[in-house]
């Protein structure tokens, strides 16, 4: 099989650590971002300094129209995807469900529930041997905060990915006679520049001693989880979650 990845959010963080382990195993690589073209295009050029295949794919994970026109290029520079790991993902400031707004809670629907939805029907729409494909993986990183409700923090961003959770579910029974497995990761802390996004820029440090293991998780080692679960290692696997927390 061709190994054409996506990984949305594949500019900084846990996608930035996918995208570059991925293409170290010999996947050629679409890096998605929305804003930051600097940070994207720094991970193309570790891969392709490391002799990979990489390009940057710029779309608001979260607007259809953008979506389509992403697909289309990846199409056309490097072929179609068998592989798609759904990272884009945001957190608001910490807050109370009775002081949130309606825009905050569409914004976070949108982007973390609605962006993995979008990029995984145009993934089946290409890997599904029904529609003349050839199989392929999709991981969507969704978070352990969809077990713990996040009360008082962010209610809305955990509600948005247990919306992954049970897509994942859903679409993996849907596609499995088609050669596709989709399976998630749900992290825990880790550090990464999400907190500083919601406010809290030492938050994976300051919580440390909240995990059994003591620490936080680095972004590394998420991306190995995941490109496990890309990878035909794990063959069996779909519809799992896989959680990725130093026990927490
Ligand atoms: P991060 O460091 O803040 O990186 C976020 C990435 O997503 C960036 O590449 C960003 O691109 C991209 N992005 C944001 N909004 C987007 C949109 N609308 N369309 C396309 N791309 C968009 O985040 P991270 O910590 O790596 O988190 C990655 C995923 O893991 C998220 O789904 C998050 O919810 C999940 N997660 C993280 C943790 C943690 O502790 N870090 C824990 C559990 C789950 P730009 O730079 O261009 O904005």
């Amino acid at each position: 099989m061709d190994r054409v990845l996506l990984v949305t959010g594949g500019s900084r963080g846990i996608g930035a650590a996918t995208a570059l382990t991925a293409a170290a195993q010999g996947w050629a690589v679409a890096v998605n971002y929305t804003h930051n073209s600097l940070a994207a295009d720094e991970v193309v050029r570790d891969i392709r300094n490391a002799g990979g295949n990489a390009i940057t794919v710029q779309a608001d994970v979260a607007d259809e129209p953008q979506v389509l026109a992403m697909f289309q290029k990846i199409d056309a520079k490097l072929g179609r995807i068998t592989g798609l790991v759904n990272s884009a993902g945001v957190v608001d400031v910490a807050a109370r469900v009775d002081e949130m707004s309606l825009a905050r809670w569409q914004r976070m629907f949108a982007i973390n529930a609605q962006g993995t939805f979008l990029c995984a029907r145009e993934a089946v729409r290409r890997m599904s041997t029904k529609h003349g494909g050839q199989g392929g993986a999709i991981v969507n990183i969704s978070s352990v905060a969809s077990t713990l409700g996040s009360a008082g923090q962010y209610v809305d961003y955990a509600a948005s990915k247990a919306a992954v959770d049970v897509f994942t579910l859903g679409l993996a029974r849907e596609v499995a006679t088609e050669g596709i497995r989709v399976n998630g990761v749900r992290p825990g802390l880790i550090d990464t520049e999400i907190h500083a996004s919601g406010g809290q820029p030492d938050r994976a440090h300051r919580l440390a001693a909240t995990i059994p293991m003591q620490r936080p998780g680095t972004a590394q080692e998420i991306a190995n989880a995941v490109v496990w679960l890309l990878s035909d290692a794990s063959s069996y696997a779909t519809g799992a979650m896989l959680d990725v927390t130093g026990g927490r």
